[in-house]
């Protein structure tokens, strides 16, 4: 075997692990309620199936230019305008396969093997690993649950060296669901703009999805204009997960850089999806606000059963769609071969006692904390509650 010393350095995803094993489980038969995932239960609405059909029907087939196609880039750059005030024009988006790719694109165009990139946790898995496929460092820079998981303007002053390059930061956030207001974020923004050569990504994928009024755009600070790369997607507000889709709106020359990638990578995304995409971000947002509403109703729902169990302590998120309990309470306690020293044992735990899967908080940069996505039925929530429940009552300190 001749793998490269890059593959050696790199996790696997968690969430996509768990998720996995999750599926095993499953496979042999056993009633796994899946907690692992970010992903909405809901299926992508009508109007934008119909439109990927309608697109195949009209021959959308073929390679798309590699920034994606002018219509949608079109349309996003709108949206972008009208629902974020960021005043960028097509020429500034660039299409991709997934904010998860938009990520990889930015890293790969503008990291080099001595920076160092300030990551807010706890912080969505794989933004220390793309930041480590591009040869460069993740600072970690940790916020307790205490802080409502909200790293200060103080702290973040404090983390900045030299090397630092980029801030990356979800909001809403995944797995805290916190969301940043327009002080906080203006705060940042005011120190971002004292330090000439640092460059903020600001990962807006939940934004349809926030449970404390209108989302907020970093990039639209005036002073940090030129300096954040936004990023966005279709997966989480119109649940389109499979369709693989997503998006940066950035300063030119960085989305020159990020479509040079591109084109060398994946030649763009897929077709009709694009088109289809057109549909979602023209059409009525109707059925992305029944979404969110649901999420909301079952934010309640399990944020009361997960608050009844006891040791677990609750934050309410803000956004997004998960729960992160910080679950340190149980650490040193066994049962059977099950010993718990941090939330990685305790997420094995559960999904091997209570057939429950939900990812342990280490690889989102929180050890005491467990990330527990709450994109699936009330039925299957409140089940998971009572399953884990009765798991945790078997746990005795050892
Ligand atoms: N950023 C965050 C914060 C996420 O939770 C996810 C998970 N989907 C992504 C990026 C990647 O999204 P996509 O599916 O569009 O690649
Ligand atoms: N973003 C989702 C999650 O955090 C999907 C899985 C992934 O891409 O990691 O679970």
């Amino acid at each position: 075997m001749h793998l490269s010393e890059r593959i050696q350095r790199l996790e696997e995803s968690a969430t996509l692990r768990m998720a996995r094993l999750a599926r095993e489980l499953a496979a042999q038969g056993h009633r796994v309620i899946n907690l692992s995932l970010g992903e909405p239960d809901f299926d992508t609405p009508d109007h934008i199936k119909e439109a990927a059909k309608v697109a195949l029907d009209e021959g959308y087939t073929k390679y798309t230019p590699v920034a994606g196609l002018p219509e949608l880039r079109k349309a996003i750059a709108e949206k972008l305008q009208r629902e974020n005030g960021l005043t960028w024009t097509s020429e500034n988006v660039v299409v991709s396969t997934g904010a998860k790719q938009s990520l990889n694109n930015v890293a790969m165009a503008m990291l080099n093997p001595d920076d160092e990139v300030i990551v807010l946790a706890p912080y969505w898995v794989s933004y220390s690993e793309i930041i480590k496929m591009a040869d460069a460092t993740p600072v970690i820079l940790r916020a307790s649950v205490e802080q409502d998981f909200k790293v200060t303007p103080q702290q973040l002053e404090a983390a900045i060296t030299p090397k630092t390059r980029m801030i990356w930061f979800s909001s809403p956030c995944n797995p805290t669901g916190a969301v940043f207001n327009h002080h906080e974020l203006e705060a940042f923004a005011n120190i971002v703009a004292k330090h000439e050569g640092i460059y903020i990504v600001a990962d807006e994928i939940y934004e349809y999805i926030s449970y404390v009024g209108k989302h907020l755009s970093i990039g639209a600070f005036p002073q940090v204009r030129d300096r954040t790369i936004t990023v966005n997607g279709f997966a989480k507000g119109f649940a389109m997960t499979g369709w693989r889709l997503g998006y940066i709106g950035a300063p030119l020359w960085i989305a020159k850089a990020c479509e040079k990638i591109q084109g060398q990578v994946t030649s763009g995304a897929n077709s009709f999806a694009q088109k289809a995409a057109v549909t979602a971000l023209t059409a009525s947002l109707a059925p992305t606000y029944a979404m969110r509403e649901a999420f909301e109703n079952r934010r309640e729902l399990i944020g009361k059963g997960l608050r009844e169990i006891p040791g677990f302590k609750v934050p309410m998120p803000e956004g997004a769609f998960y729960f992160f309990p910080d679950i340190s309470a149980y650490f040193g306690c066994s049962y059977n071969e099950y010993t718990i020293n941090d939330s990685d044992d305790f997420a094995m735990f559960l999904l091997g006692e209570a057939q429950v899967s939900t990812v342990g908080g280490a690889s989102f940069g929180d050890t005491d904390c467990l990330r527990m996505s709450y994109a699936a039925s009330a039925e299957d929530l409140l089940e998971a509650v009572e399953r884990i429940k009765n798991a945790v009552a078997k746990l005795k300190k050892a």
